[in-house]
């Protein structure tokens, strides 16, 4: 059986981790909110600028995170960064 069968929406990873906003996260490793499902991609990188490398994800609930930078979207109500677009990227995609 697979992922559409059980109805779970398959992950166009990299599009999900670029509308993702950075949070801080516990730890040394970097992170980034996945709004719609409440989770957080954790990921490190081997120097300042080089490329995300997906450590796990994990539920975003138990997990303090330093979100505070975040907005409510009033449309979708999930959280995301204020980057001075339109619309935040979780209703941006229709
Ligand atoms: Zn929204």
């Amino acid at each position: 059986m697979c992922c559409e069968q059980r109805g779970w929406a398959p992950w166009d990873l990299p599009d999900e981790f670029d509308r993702s906003p950075p949070i801080g996260i516990p730890g040394p490793d970097y992170g980034r909110l996945h709004a719609p499902t409440d989770s957080v991609i954790v990921f490190k990188r081997d120097w300042l600028s080089g490329p995300p490398v997906l450590v796990t994800v994990l539920y975003a609930d138990p997990i303090p995170l330093n979100d505070d930078h975040l907005k409510i979207c009033p449309d979708c109500e999930l959280r995301y960064e204020d980057n001075g677009d339109e619309r935040c990227p979780w209703c941006a995609e229709d």
